[in-house]
C-alpha cells in the first residue's frame, strides 16, 4: 500500500485493466455481469461464549453488559482484536479492584462472544436463551467491538439515554490527539465533528447494527452504546476502514499505522469501562430521559419534513402526524417532571430510588413493539432499528420511513398511505405509553 494512509485514486496494480476503487463501477462496468464461484463448507461446528460476572453487593439483579466478539475473518488485527482487547483490559481492572475489596452496586456481566462474523450468532443465542430475565434486570448493554476504524477523533453511537453520561465521561478523559495535549476528549471530539444541529455539542449517531448489541437493544430493548475512534468524516467518503475484514488486518497494521503508542485505544478503554462504571455503581442510573424526548422532537421534525414531499396526496388521504407531535410533547412533558422528582428523592430510601431506576431500566423497554417491524419481526423498536438499505446504519422511525419510502412508484397509492397513516398510529402510540412509564406512580 505504500504507507499509512488509504490508497487514493492514483494507486495502481500490475493487471492490464483500467483500476477503481469505488464506490460504484467506473464507466461499462455498471452494466456488465460477473459469475461466481463460490466454495463454503457446510458444517455443524461448536461456538463459545465466555462469560464472566462481578455480582452486584447492593443490586445483584440489575445487570451492566460489556460485550464484544472474539472471532474474526481472518486474523482480526482490527476487528475485533482491538476491542477484545478492551474488554479483557476493562475486566482485568475492574477484577482488580475487586481485589481490593470493592464490589459494584450492580451486577457486571463481560461478555466474549463467538461467531459475530457469521450473523452474529453467539450475542444473539445468549440473548435468546437469557430474554426473560434480561428483559427483566438489564439495565444497560455496552458493545466493545473493534476499538479503532481510524485515528482521527471519537465516534459514539447510543440511545439518547445515554448522551449525557457519554458528555460527562468525555470531559473527564484526556485527549489521545495530536496537538489536543492538555485537552479533554470532549474538546478535541467537539471540535473536529460537531453535530450538524448544534454545533455546541459533539455529533453522537443513532444505533443501526452490523454488531452484536443488535438483539439486546433492536429486539429486547435493552438501552444500548457503543463508542471507538474513527477517521474524518469530511475527508474519506467510505463508509469503512480499507482493509476491513481482509488478511491485511494484522497487529502489525495496528501497531505500525493506526495506533502505535496504543492511546487511541486506550482512551476508548476508559470510556467502555467509565461507561460500564457509572451505570453499575452510581446511585441513581445515570440516564437521561429529556434528551430522549429531544431526540424524539428532532425525529418527528424529519419524518414530518419527509412527507412534505408528497403534500398532495398527504391531503388526498388525509395522513396526520399530529398525535405523534402531540405524543412527542407528552413524553417531553413527563421526561422534564420525572427528572424534577428525580433530584427531590429521598436518597436515604431505598424503595424510592429503586421506584425511580426502574422507571429509568424500563423507558427503553417501553418502545418495544411485540408484533416489530413489518417483515421485519426481531426489529422491534419503534424509534430506532437497521436502516433497510444499509444494516451498519440507523433509522429513526423506521416504521414510518420505511412505508414513505419509494412511495410514488408504488401502484395502489391508496393502500401504501393508509400503511404510512397505520405506522404514525404505532409510533404515536408508543411514544404516548413511553410517557406513561414516566409519570409519578403515587
Ligand atoms: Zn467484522
Amino acid at each position: 500500500m505504500g504507507g499509512p494512509t488509504a490508497p487514493d485514486s492514483s494507486w495502481r496494480g500490475n493487471l492490464n485493466v483500467s483500476y477503481n476503487i469505488g464506490p460504484g463501477f467506473a464507466g461499462s462496468y455498471s452494466v456488465r455481469k460477473v459469475r461466481m464461484h463460490i466454495h463454503t463448507h457446510s458444517k455443524i461446528t461448536r461456538i463459545y461464549n465466555v462469560i464472566g460476572t462481578i455480582s452486584g453487593a447492593e443490586e445483584p439483579d440489575r445487570y451492566i453488559i460489556l460485550g464484544g466478539h472474539r472471532d474474526s475473518w481472518v486474523f482480526g488485527g482490527i476487528d475485533p482484536t482491538t476491542g477484545a482487547a478492551v474488554l479483557q483490559e476493562v475486566a482485568r481492572s475492574f477484577g482488580k479492584m475487586v481485589m481490593e475489596g470493592w464490589r459494584p452496586k450492580r451486577t457486571i456481566i463481560f461478555a466474549s462472544w463467538d461467531a459475530e462474523e457469521f450473523g452474529l450468532l453467539g450475542s444473539t443465542e445468549w440473548a435468546e436463551e437469557n430474554a426473560k430475565v434480561l428483559q427483566e434486570r438489564a439495565v444497560a448493554y455496552i458493545n466493545t467491538d473493534s476499538s479503532i476504524e481510524g485515528n482521527y477523533t471519537l465516534r459514539v453511537d447510543c440511545s439518547p439515554l445515554l448522551y449525557k453520561l457519554v458528555y460527562n465521561l468525555t470531559e473527564e478523559i484526556a485527549s489521545p490527539d495530536e496537538g489536543y495535549e492538555g485537552k479533554s476528549l470532549y474538546e478535541s471530539w467537539l471540535e473536529k465533528d460537531p453535530s450538524t444541529e448544534s454545533k455546541s455539542r459533539p455529533r453522537i449517531n443513532k444505533l443501526g447494527s452490523g454488531s452484536d448489541f443488535e438483539a439486546y437493544f433492536q429486539r429486547l430493548g435493552i438501552t444500548s452504546g457503543r463508542a471507538r475512534y474513527t477517521k474524518n468524516r469530511r475527508a474519506d467518503k467510505f463508509s469503512n476502514y480499507p482493509v476491513y475484514h481482509t488478511v491485511y488486518e494484522t497487529f502489525e497494521l495496528v501497531e505500525q499505522f493506526y495506533d502505535p503508542t496504543f492511546t487511541k485505544q486506550l482512551t476508548v478503554a476508559q470510556l467502555r469501562g467509565g461507561l460500564v462504571y457509572e451505570l453499575a455503581d452510581s446511585q441513581v442510573i445515570p440516564f437521561n430521559c429529556q434528551d430522549y424526548g429531544e431526540a424524539l422532537r428532532k425525529y418527528t421534525n424529519r419524518i414530518y419534513n419527509l412527507s412534505k414531499k408528497h403534500e398532495e396526496q398527504v391531503e388526498t388521504y388525509r395522513v396526520s402526524f399530529g398525535p405523534l407531535f402531540s405524543a412527542v410533547t407528552n413524553f417531553t412533558e413527563a421526561a422534564a417532571d420525572f427528572h424534577r422528582r428525580l433530584k427531590e428523592v429521598d436518597v436515604n430510601n431505598p424503595i424510592a430510588v429503586r421506584i425511580m431506576n426502574d422507571q429509568l431500566m424500563f423507558v427503553e423497554r417501553a418502545f418495544i413493539d411485540p408484533l416489530g417491524l413489518p417483515g421485519r419481526k426481531f426489529y422491534r423498536h419503534i424509534v430506532f432499528a437497521p436502516s433497510s438499505h444499509n444494516k451498519y446504519a440507523g433509522e429513526s422511525f423506521p416504521g414510518i420511513y420505511d412505508a414513505m419510502f419509494d412511495i410514488e412508484n408504488k401502484v395502489d397509492q391508496h393502500k401504501a398511505w393508509e400503511e404510512v397513516k397505520r405506522q404514525i398510529s404505532i409510533a404515536a402510540f408508543t411514544v404516548q405509553a413511553a410517557a406513561g412509564t414516566l409519570k409519578d406512580v403515587v
